[in-house]
């Protein structure tokens, strides 16, 4: 694993090591740090034997790789180097009223979902904690580039948050308390992994909750999302139920519909249903799936997705599309898999 950086060390730690120096040393870094989003050596109220000591034992996390940016320049994807030489991809969206972040919260991922790129990849490793906050610094540092502020961060990137639930949770909170993030503006996104979304109904902090439902029946999930056999429907129904009775915060479903496969009259049915199971009624986000290259089923096409928003809006059910965003750059979701194929990626001109 990684030895501490920049982003990794705590308060605590960070006073342990200015141990030598004047008190308010800690809160001028600190400060530094993450109202600033500074690099230790760019921190010039700082002598500069002591920048230099901070820049040697805070090391970075990630070391940018490429940064490749959609036509419009809407949509950043950034691959950054970790120092074990892990590859990892974070992705900058700026839309009219906000700046959201995907950040990577695993490097690969051992869930298997075949429609994901990361699954079809594999597990190589968790992402700690200064690594997952490093992106969220990097992602506004680049935001404020760009005259943007960054507001939201959703845990949607590489990998499963909740099978690395501790050094995902340490992020949050210093996400949302140093960077200074409201938790309403953060995400995270699940395959269903029940006992984390029961850690999460009891959290302290009102973070928002995606569940990647993408089936409403065992049968159809347990072949696109292998982890269904180990969390089937009732239970991850149960465990939505408690949490949303729990925090009384609605949760959203992810759905990405793929042609022929789960964009079906019966399928808008049996969501329906599921949605009716909780005490409130949650969120549809409908994706129409992005294309990866190990996965032949095709996204439904504009028409499909249009008919299946109606069916679901006439059970009554909260629904959107939600608008696709990096695919030209393969940044949108699921196209993520930095770790395996992406010398080829990123030394290819985008399209
Ligand atoms: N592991 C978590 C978060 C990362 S995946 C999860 O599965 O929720 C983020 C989202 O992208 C999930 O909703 C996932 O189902 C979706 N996704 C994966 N591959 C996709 C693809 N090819 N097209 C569209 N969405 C995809
Ligand atoms: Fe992992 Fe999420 Fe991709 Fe499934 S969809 S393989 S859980 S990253």
């Amino acid at each position: 694993m990684t030895a501490t950086s920049t982003y990794e060390v705590s308060r605590v730690e960070l006073t342990t090591l200015l141990a030598g120096e004047p008190r308010y040393r800690v809160d001028q870094v600190w400060h530094g740090l993450y109202a600033e989003l500074a690099r230790p050596a760019e921190m010039t109220t700082l002598p500069v034997a002591l920048r230099a000591r901070l820049t040697e034992e805070l090391p970075e996390a990630l070391v940018t790789v490429t940064e490749r940016v959609s036509e419009h320049g809407q949509t950043v994807k950034l691959l950054s180097r970790l120092v074990d030489d892990t590859r990892i991809e974070t992705v900058l969206m700026l839309y009219a009223d906000r700046a959201t972040v995907c950040v990577s919260t695993q490097a690969g991922c051992a869930m298997g979902c075949g429609f994901c790129a990361t699954g079809q990849a594999g597990f190589e490793r968790h992402l700690s904690t200064g690594e997952i906050v490093e992106q969220v610094v990097r992602a506004a540092r680049r935001s404020r580039h760009a005259g943007r502020r960054l507001s939201n961060v959703v845990f949607m990137g590489m990998g499963e948050p909740l099978a690395n639930y501790d050094r995902v949770w340490a992020a949050v909170e210093r996400i949302h308390g140093d960077l200074g993030l409201s938790a309403r503006h953060l995400t995270i996104s699940t395959v269903g992994i029940v006992p984390g979304i029961e850690r999460l109904a009891g959290a302290a902090l009102p973070v928002n909750l995606a569940v990647s439902l993408h089936a409403a029946d065992d049968q159809l999930r347990d072949e696109l999302v292998p982890v269904n056999r180990r969390y089937p429907l009732d239970r991850l129904m149960a465990a939505c139920s408690r949490y949303v009775e729990a925090t009384r915060r609605r949760l959203s479903f992810e759905w990405a519909l793929i042609d022929g496969v789960n964009d079906r009259a019966v399928d808008a049915e049996r969501l329906a249903g599921r949605c009716r199971e909780l005490p409130l009624a949650p969120h549809v986000n409908l994706i129409p799936l992005n294309p990866t290259p190990g996965w032949p089923t095709k996204g439904t096409p504009p028409a499909g997705v249009r008919l299946f928003h109606d069916q679901l809006l006439a059970h009554g059910v909260n629904a959107t599309v939600r608008r696709n965003r990096g695919t030209s750059i393969d940044a949108a979701c699921g196209q993520l898999a930095a770790g395996a194929p992406v010398e080829l990626k990123a030394s290819r001109p985008a399209r």
